[in-house]
């Protein structure tokens, strides 16, 4: 086989299948190890984000959506059905296809564009030699030029509740259930507990989700946090902050939890127990004492701006680096090593990182929150518009949330757009776009959106700011 390269990626996620695609399209000889092995046993590419996360989640959020629309919204449209049922193996079944769909989307981009994939676990030993255990066969020493670790992240697991593989699962497991479970505890009111939270729930799970935090939602604007908490809760979902679990026991009728909150020791019983706590850079097995590769005190690969490691030609990528654990921040710090291999120079801008939650309504922001703006004293102007007040939103049927766009008092200059309601995911990419060309609201202001479309409402925002919408009648500016 074939030792010499100029790229060798180890993990062929998002961000080290995006390296290794990138590298290979600029003349690079590459080749991407990955270990992960699918459901079947055969390996696959992908990663957590195709395999385990962002892809099967949605298309459990897809799926469940349309159920609680068809048994409970097409009546207000004027269709009429019979009794809506769901088939929840047909439904694991659908999430696997797509999947399967994907991943092999990902082989299929490595062929045609020269990557080699090397199915088995990588480990960096000293100056850029690579140690590679295929699944089957013998380890061999490779040699790069550069080297790019990705090996992403795993969820953390808490003593308050070990996972069996059954009664108490991870998110993996939680994308699995073969039967809607009919009491499910959920532990984090983190982004991945709300959406399988919602899932289960939509599916007629009670859903009760446990939080330790006082606080909902703290890294979102105030008042979309507080709109979310009163809407989920509308929605069945019973979510309890304050409360911090202390113990999870499997027993012959499901599993017991032990909880302390502000009214001191609790105890409840569900069938299912979902913990969502978070997840930590996985680097396992990665790194050779001498690899000259550091970790911070966090347990991440310390890396500079430029994903540089502290070794010469290797960095690191995703998840096992600082910063949000999002599968769009990994694809494109993997995009800029790859292009500053090949001798290009491009940045990652951190400030424009959009996050969502697939919630419904979803959630979504980029930029700062007011909290931060008034932690940090810059004075700002806000603008805020209810889709309730869109044409396109009540076409829809779907009127809850608005959008916020905060822009600095001096400059006009966008900050932070905020953003709760349908297709929010979607919408906050004209955000995204606005604030990487620093636009001002007033620009987002004077540009023509179509109609009636729901980035409307961003359109009516950015007019908000400085207190000249149409649709709505402003609030005096002072
Ligand atoms: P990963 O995707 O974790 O991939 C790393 C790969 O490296 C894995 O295949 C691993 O097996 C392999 N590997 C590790 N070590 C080695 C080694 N030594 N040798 C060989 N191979 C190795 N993010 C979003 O942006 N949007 C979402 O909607 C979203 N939803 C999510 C939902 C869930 C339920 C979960 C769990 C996560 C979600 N995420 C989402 C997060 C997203 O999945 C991660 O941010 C993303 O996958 C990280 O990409 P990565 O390339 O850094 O690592
Ligand atoms: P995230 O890191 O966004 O995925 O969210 C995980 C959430 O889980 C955080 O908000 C934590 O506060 C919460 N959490 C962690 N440990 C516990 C625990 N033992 N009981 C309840 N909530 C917890």
């Amino acid at each position: 086989m074939e030792t010499n390269y100029d790229v060798i990626v180890i993990g062929a996620g998002p961000a080290g299948y995006e390296a290794a695609i990138r590298a290979s399209q600029l003349g690079l000889k590459t080749a991407c190890i990955d270990k992960s092995l699918g459901l079947d046993g055969k390996p696959v590419l992908g990663g957590t984000c195709l395999n385990w996360g962002c892809i099967p989640s949605k298309a459990l959020l897809d799926a469940s959506h349309k159920y609680v629309e068809a048994k409970d919204h097409f009546a207000e449209i004027g269709i009429k059905t019979g009794k809506v049922e769901i088939d929840v193996p047909a439904m694991i079944e659908r999430k696997a296809a797509v999947v399967k769909q994907l991943t092999g989307g990902i082989a299929s981009l490595f062929q045609g564009n020269g990557v080699d994939a090397l199915a088995g676990t990588g480990k960096l030993l000293s100056g850029c030699n690579v140690e590679f255990s295929p699944h089957e066969g013998d380890a061999v020493v490779m040699e790069a030029e550069h080297v790019i670790l990705a090996p992403g992240s795993v969820p953390v697991d808490i003593g308050a509740a070990p996972l069996d593989g059954d009664a108490i699962v991870d998110s993996t497991g939680a994308l699995e259930f073969d039967a809607v479970p009919k009491r499910l505890g959920v532990i984090g009111a983190g982004v991945i507990g709300l959406e399988l939270g919602s899932v289960w729930s939509r599916l007629g799970s009670e859903v009760v989700v446990l939080e330790a935090l006082d606080e909902f939602l703290p890294m979102a604007d105030d008042r979309v946090a507080r709109d979310a908490l009163k809407t989920f809760s509308k929605q069945g979902l019973d979510i309890r902050l304050g409360t911090r679990v202390i113990e999870s026991v499997v027993g012959k009728k499901g599993v017991t939890i032990k909880y302390q909150d502000k009214d001191g020791d609790q105890t409840m019983e569900v069938d299912k127990l979902i913990v969502a706590v978070g997840r930590r850079p996985y680097t396992q097995g990665l790194l050779a004492p001498d690899s000259g590769v550091n970790l911070d005190e966090r347990g991440f690969l310390y890396v500079n701006d430029l994903c540089a490691t502290d070794a010469p030609n290797v960095y690191a990528v995703g998840d096992v680096v600082r910063g949000p654990m999002l599968a769009h921040k990994g694809m494109e710090e993997g995009i800029m090593v790859a292009e500053r291999i090949a001798g290009h120079k491009p940045l990652v801008n951190y400030d424009c990182v959009p996050s969502v939650i697939y919630t419904h309504p979803e959630i979504a922001w980029v930029g700062k929150t007011e909290a931060e703006l008034k932690a940090s004293g810059e004075a700002y102007n806000v603008g805020q518009f209810p889709f309730a007040a869109s044409g396109r939103a009540m076409a829809a049927n779907d009127t809850d949330g608005f959008v916020k766009i905060i822009a600095d008092a001096q400059t006009d200059r966008i900050l932070g757009v905020h953003i709760i309601g349908l297709q929010a995911s979607e919408l906050i990419a004209q955000a995204v776009i606005a604030m990487e060309f620093d636009a001002s609201a007033e620009d987002l202001g004077l540009t023509m959106f179509a109609h009636p479309t729901l980035g409307e409402a961003v359109h009516e925002a950015a007019l908000g700011v400085s207190g000249n919408a149409i649709h709505m009648v402003n609030r005096k500016k002072k």
